[in-house]
């Protein structure tokens, strides 16, 4: 396409946590076109597929939601109203179920793809305001785990290194990611790498032969929820062939010889045989990471989502503790956030667990603290309901009323039967979208129309701990408003008007800012001016002059009260549901190249539905011939908690016993039998609460029709 009389915006990718930098030129027909932007220390000009489509989402608007919709009541059909009739009934309904049961009856449910702004807003509102912690994010579902062990080994939820010590490394370990596939980007910075320095080690842990694990030197397709063992077995090779950074254990940690002792109890042969790999592959392992000058673990929701994802995460830090392999250049544990703003929302406290900057929410005197400084008498002590907790309190009634903002829990939430009787079950649903494919939209009372990526301007914090800014090129479609503009009216809607008027997104990006002052996240050197101005920067950044901080602990200083970092000796049984002779196959879930979380926004772009359009089942050659089960016959996927029918894939890139359906598909495309969280189980990890998404016991027999 030939653009004419173009204008050209630096903007952000909204879909992953990888965050590259875009150039967006639009014409005077409103045409839009994206590139990468070369300026972005991060992505240095690259986009995937899913970035560089990301335009035609914004152009195409036969989706969207263009006006506010309200039902009279449950049975009524949705009808459009004025952004002041939803608003003020949104309004009269949150007041009359807060005075008569309290104001933990009402919750919001947002979305790791929300702007740091508009996340710091709902925050504020409902934690300051409404006088309730009941916020959780969708973000619950994909880095919680990994949140808990940064913090509480470490002292702070901070990932310590940059996508700048990929070039600076000669060992990785990538555990339970596909980043080929779902961190683009990342995975072509670390294949570029390898090719100009074949000496580079790659290991990849995953049940699954993927993209990933082409370019890995080694590959442990572990059994699953086997993880802790492999790793702790490893630290035990590393610890027997004295790998290890003795001085830096002595003066820099706590708990070591607690873990030597644990792994110590068990033999590296035995430890292979529980995870179904080769001992000699362990200790090739051993010596890749214990040669290595600078080593990286990197991990995603193989670790993270899991019932005992905070001690996978703990087993994984500690290869980096024991080495002395963090603070150093091209060496960390680095967590591969999902989604495009999980850090940021992190940084306002948009959790039901914590509170803004990092803040605890138990601690009183943090309480304080965010409570002068919004002017309020307080912030509730109580933590509120975490994601899948707030959907079975709505179930079970103890909450009443919810507002989802950017997320579509029918699909993307565990055991997906709670959240469709929670929503039944609710008293007001409000929901807040772009777009009319959002699943949940059918059962909203209230349907508000939202701004899109391109819409709207605001600031989002990548994996890397980098903010970067999202410019505004085009007007909202209809009557659509920007996430924080919606919810400022209903502010004041509420009463609170005063603590919510403001001229620009710019000043709530200043106050959240000022909130941060003086922590260990401190972004008060930074405002929406430099951003523009200078371009990105990697958090902390205290003051205006700071260029920001792409490393932390290179004094080896950690965050943790006693300045050492801490190595947890943590159980290693899988507490997943097992399977049973009803049900002997491990579903594991998880994404394909081209598609984003439910669809909403790439299900509609015709190049992404290219690569693969429908829903399978990956299955494995000798599970699919006991079943009688060949290539692209339809299966019946089952458990105690649903069912889901697609189509076979047999490959042998999966392994024996285990099988693997993608995460995106819902009803919304005709493709009910698709929803993969049908059969996921209610189990969460009980200190992160991030759900078990990647073990559930089921049966696959092959479709009869009867
Ligand atoms: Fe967007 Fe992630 Fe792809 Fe980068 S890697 S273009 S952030 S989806």
């Amino acid at each position: 396409m030939s653009l004419i009389k173009q204008k050209t915006y630096k903007t952000t990718c909204s879909y992953c946590g990888v965050g590259c930098g875009m150039v967006v030129h639009k014409d005077n027909k409103g045409n839009l076109k994206v590139e990468g932007d070369p300026e972005h220390p991060g992505s240095q000009g690259m986009l995937c597929s899913k970035g560089m489509n990301l335009h035609y989402t914004a152009m195409d608007t036969s989706d969207r939601l263009l006006h506010p919709e309200m039902r009279w009541n449950r049975n009524s059909p949705l009808q459009r109203v004025s952004w002041d009739t939803g608003l003020d009934r949104a309004a009269a309904v949150f007041k009359t179920l807060i005075n008569k049961h309290g104001p933990d009856s009402v919750g919001f449910y947002v979305s790791g793809q929300c702007l740091t702004e508009e996340y710091y807003i709902v925050n504020k509102l409902i934690k300051g305001f409404i006088g309730s912690n009941n916020i959780d994010t969708n973000s619950r579902l994909c880095m919680s785990s990994a949140v808990v062990a940064y913090k509480m080994a470490l002292g702070e939820d901070s990932v310590p290194i940059s996508y700048e010590d990929i070039e600076l490394a000669d060992c990785f370990l990538i555990a339970g990611a596909n980043p080929a596939w779902c961190h683009p980007i990342i995975f072509r910075r670390l294949e570029a790498h390898k090719a100009k320095n074949p000496d580079v080690k790659i290991i990849v842990v995953d049940p699954r032969k993927t993209q990933t694990t082409s370019i890995a030197d080694l590959h442990f397709q572990i059994n699953p929820g086997t993880d802790i063992v492999l790793y702790n077995a490893i630290g035990r090779g590393l610890i027997e062939r004295d790998k290890i950074d003795a001085d830096f254990i002595a003066n820099h940690t706590e708990g070591f010889n607690s873990y030597r002792q644990m792994v110590m109890g068990r033999t590296i042969k035995e430890a292979a045989k529980i995870c179904g790999v080769k001992a000699d592959d362990i200790y090739w392992a051993v010596e890749y990471i214990g040669r290595a000058e600078g080593f990286i673990s990197m991990w995603a929701m193989g670790l993270n989502q899991s019932v005992i994802g905070v001690n996978k995460n703990f087993s994984l830090i500690n290869l980096s503790l024991i080495t002395g392999k963090i603070g150093k250049p091209g060496s960390g544990p680095f967590s591969l956030t999902g989604q495009p703003n999980a850090m940021g929302g992190r940084e306002v406290g948009g959790l039901s667990t914590m509170l803004a900057a990092h803040r605890d929410l138990k601690n009183p005197q943090h309480r304080k603290e965010v409570a002068d400084y919004w002017g309020v008498p307080a912030v509730p002590e109580k933590p509120g309901y975490t994601a899948t907790e707030m959907f079975e309190a709505l179930r079970d009634g103890r909450m009443k009323a919810i507002w989802i903002i950017c997320t579509n829990p029918l699909v993307s939430l565990p055991n997906s039967q709670v959240v469709e009787e929670a929503l039944q079950n609710a008293k007001f649903v409000v929901v807040q979208d772009i777009s009319n494919r959002a699943d949940t939209v059918k059962y909203a009372d209230l349907v508000l129309p939202a701004a899109a990526w391109a819409e709207k301007t605001g600031t989002m914090t990548n994996s890397e701990r980098r903010v970067s800014y999202l410019n505004k090129i085009i007007d909202p479609p209809g009557e659509a408003l920007p996430d924080v503009e919606i919810l400022c009216r209903f502010a004041k809607k509420m009463g609170f008007g005063n603590s919510f008027n403001y001229e620009d997104v710019s000043q709530i990006y200043d106050e959240h800012a000022g909130l941060t002052k003086g922590t260990r996240i401190d972004v008060s050197g930074l405002s929406h001016a430099r951003l523009k101005e200078k371009g990105t920067f990697q958090w902390p950044v205290p003051t205006s002059d700071s260029p920001g901080t792409p490393r932390l602990f290179t004094d080896h200083q950690f965050y943790t009260t006693n300045k050492r970092a801490t190595i947890y000796t943590v159980p290693d049984e899988n507490l997943s549901e097992p399977p049973t002779e009803d049900y002997p196959l491990i579903l594991t879930t998880g994404r394909i190249r081209d598609q984003w979380h439910t669809m909403t926004k790439t299900g509609k772009v015709y190049k992404l539905k290219q690569h693969i359009d429908r829903p399978f089942l990956e299955i494995h050659p000798a599970d699919a011939k006991v079943r009688n089960i060949a290539e692209g016959n339809p299966v019946v996927i089952s458990n105690r908690y649903g069912q889901v029918q697609v189509n076979a894939k047999i490959t042998d890139t999966i392994k024996k016993g285990v099988v693997f359906l993608p995460m995106h598909w819902g009803k919304i495309l005709n493709q009910s039998k698709g929803r993969a969280n049908n059969l996921t189980t209610p189990l969460i990890d009980p200190v992160s609460k991030e759900p078990d998404f990647k073990f559930s016991a089921v049966q696959v027999e092959k479709y009869i029709k009867t």
